[in-house]
């Protein structure tokens, strides 16, 4: 899962962490790919998950035991010599070629692969939530809370009954696409504004959802990311924004480690630029998630913060996760033992409608700087990452077919549901 992934500053003394910025060559004396696509045995507890993560590795899935992991060949050579078992599931640049090109026709540029064009880009998700606003304007309006790096609107679509006027009801925030290649993320969000615009004429319960609650979306927050990541008509395997890294050839931060809270601090994120889990030079660094930040802080209305409740949306790994990331600990600072069972009870009720595995995010293992961290650290907004599908993978990991789209987004419909009204809790 793409959340999760780290390398550790404080984790040197693993002598794993020194081969985390290894070039990306294939390399010679092992045949290992430039970038290899490996499931990881041996990882089955917090702390050898832990252990794995901060070589650097690009942690795409996690489930239980069962890692799945890009590794270059010194990271996963490393690994070996640390006694795990790695097992070779391919070339993932290869693979993601091969994923590209299924269809067997060439690729229309600026669209995603041929066979996967049910996805939307960027200027196709803006269209959708320019239509929404256009033909439900008493329930939906479209404003942006800033640019991203390259530019782009970060959209933001507000659902609710008198959406132009900021009314006294609890507020809900979806965030989708934090990270670039978690493109069935923008899909859900996009279900998301379609149910409660589309629905609230016909359905009294949606009806009432959008009546009583303040419901703001953002389908993607890391536009810049998930445009590179279809460059061609291919897929990238990006992960990160597109800023350069100051004082380095690197480019891109993760942005889902570079929030404000507890932000470097617990080797829950990575020093190295070329990281896929970067925390980038400063908190906040990064135009897109200082953006919604300030978003989420002007909604601070009389003192008291009007944001509820939030899901932010991953893939991939069916999970239900809430804070705290940076520590295993169930209870820290500003977070008690009432706060923490009120996550695990919600959580698991949401589970409960979708299937997913309900857990705290630091029993995959530790991460710091993440959108939850913040959220609750900060605002005391009870703040979810959903890990959608699948539940574990392969190249489909990362790229489901657009023909999964319908099932996968409805499947999270009750637990929105619950999100929303918990929000009056
Ligand atoms: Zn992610």
């Amino acid at each position: 899962m793409s959340t999760r992934r780290r390398i550790g500053g404080a984790l040197a003394a693993t002598g794993l962490a020194l081969l985390a910025v290894t070039t990306p060559v294939a390399s010679a004396q092992t045949g290992d790919p430039a970038r290899g696509l490996y499931s990881v045995e041996g990882a089955s507890t917090p702390d050898k998950r832990t252990e794995v993560a901060r070589t650097g590795v690009d942690v795409a899935g996690s489930r239980g035991g069962a890692l799945t992991i890009v590794a270059t060949p010194g990271q996963a050579a490393a690994l070996r010599a640390n006694g795990f078992g790695l097992k070779s599931l391919g070339d993932f640049d290869s693979m993601l070629k091969q994923r590209s090109g299924r269809a067997g026709t060439a690729a229309v540029a600026g669209d995603f692969p041929p066979g996967d064009e049910a996805y939307h880009t960027y200027a196709e998700t803006t269209a959708e939530l320019q239509k929404a606003a256009k033909d439900h304007s008493d329930i939906a309006t479209l404003s942006s809370v800033g640019k991203s790096y390259e530019g782009r609107e970060l959209n933001l679509l507000k659902i609710s009954d008198n959406a132009g006027t900021d009314e006294n009801e609890p507020e809900v925030l979806f965030t989708c696409n934090q990270h670039a290649r978690e493109h069935l993320t923008t899909e859900m969000c996009l279900r998301i504004v379609q149910r409660f615009t589309s629905g609230y004429a016909s359905d009294p319960a949606i009806k009432k959802m959008v009546d009583e609650h303040e419901i703001y979306v953002i389908p993607n927050v890391n536009p810049d990311g998930s445009e590179y990541d279809i460059t061609g008509g291919e897929y990238q395997g990006w992960r990160k924004t597109r800023k350069p890294v100051p004082g380095s050839s690197a480019v891109g931060t993760d942005p889902n480690r570079n929030w404000d809270y507890k932000w470097n601090c617990c080797g829950g994120s990575s020093n190295s630029p070329s990281a896929e889990d970067y925390h980038g030079p400063s908190a906040f660094s990064e135009s897109e998630t200082k953006a919604v930040a300030a978003f989420i802080d002007s909604r601070v209305v009389g003192g008291a913060q009007q944001i509820k409740t939030h899901i932010d949306f991953h893939t991939f790994s069916e999970l239900v996760l809430w804070p705290y990331g940076y520590t295993k600990a169930e209870t820290d600072t500003g977070l008690n033992e009432e706060e923490a069972k009120r996550f695990a009870d919600v959580g698991k009720q949401m589970a409960g409608t979708n299937g997913y595995t309900p857990e705290q995010s630091s029993d995959l293992y530790v991460t710091d700087g993440d959108i939850n961290d913040w959220a609750w650290g900060k605002h005391k907004i009870l703040s979810y990452t959903f890990e959608m599908y699948p539940k574990d993978g392969g190249i489909d990991g990362f790229y489901p077919p657009a023909s999964v789209i319908p099932e996968q987004t409805a499947r999270n419909d009750k637990a929105v549901d619950i999100l929303i009204n918990e929000a009056k809790a």
